[in-house]
């Protein structure tokens, strides 16, 4: 079993990684940001509260994630979990490795994908994913099939995010220069940081990341 982090600023790719991981290796994919994103759907309490802090590209506290993955953590995961989009912040770092040492579990790798500012402008800007399966589409470089229906299910469901926008995402970087990218140094530090060049094709990103899987 094999448990990672994927690092790296919004629109990276972690989540379209993730998502390959898990379909070619039954890993289990936890993102806070699509767990914050049901609880708002479902109008929870919690969900409420975060939605404006979210909307702004603002971090939630580390209360709250930390609370949700506690959650899933203690669920289990036979292939093992995919940490998408947590941690972000040192507390949330410190927390994750306290969690997984109750639970008798190890972390193996934390997979920096590395990209520049520029192109996640032109990444984020132009994205979707399907309300029905979650695939992940980009105006430019994977447009919708002509017929709007994902090529994946079938469902005609196109989801925008309320925080693609270029406003939330210069806060969004901004967040993730003063308080993620500490992690990087935070991780090295503990041997347990790789780098993959995220620019790369899709493909060519997860071999990378396959190969780190297999050192
Ligand atoms: P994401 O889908 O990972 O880009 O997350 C979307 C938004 O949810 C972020 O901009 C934050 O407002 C919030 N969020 C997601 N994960 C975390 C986290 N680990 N810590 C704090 N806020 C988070």
């Amino acid at each position: 079993m094999t448990n990672i982090i994927l690092l790296g600023p919004p629109g990276a790719g972690k989540g379209t990684q993730a998502r390959q991981l898990v379909e070619s290796r039954g890993m289990v994919q936890l993102s806070t940001g699509d767990m914050l994103r049901e609880a708002q759907a479902a109008g929870s309490e919690m969900g409420k509260k975060v939605a404006e802090v979210i909307a702004r590209g603002e971090l939630v506290t580390d209360d709250i994630v930390i609370g949700l993955i506690r959650e899933k953590i203690a669920e289990g995961a036979e292939g093992g979990f995919i940490f998408d989009g947590f941690p972000r912040t040192l507390g949330q770092a410190d927390a994750l490795g306290e969690l997984l040492a109750e639970m008798g579990l190890t972390l193996d790798a934390v997979i920096e994908m590395a990209v520049d500012d520029g192109a996640l402008v032109a990444r984020i800007t132009g994205r979707s994913t399907c309300g029905g399966c979650g695939e992940v589409y980009h105006d430019q470089t994977k447009p919708w099939p002509a017929d709007g229906k994902c090529g994946n299910c079938g469902s005609s469901d196109v989801k925008r995010r309320a925080d693609d926008n270029e406003e939330s995402l210069k806060t969004r970087l901004m967040e993730y220069y003063k308080k993620t990218s500490p992690l990087l140094g935070y991780y090295y530090a503990k041997g347990d940081l790789r780098s993959v060049d995220g620019l790369q094709a899709m493909e060519a990103v997860a071999a990378d990341i396959a190969a780190v899987l297999e050192a």
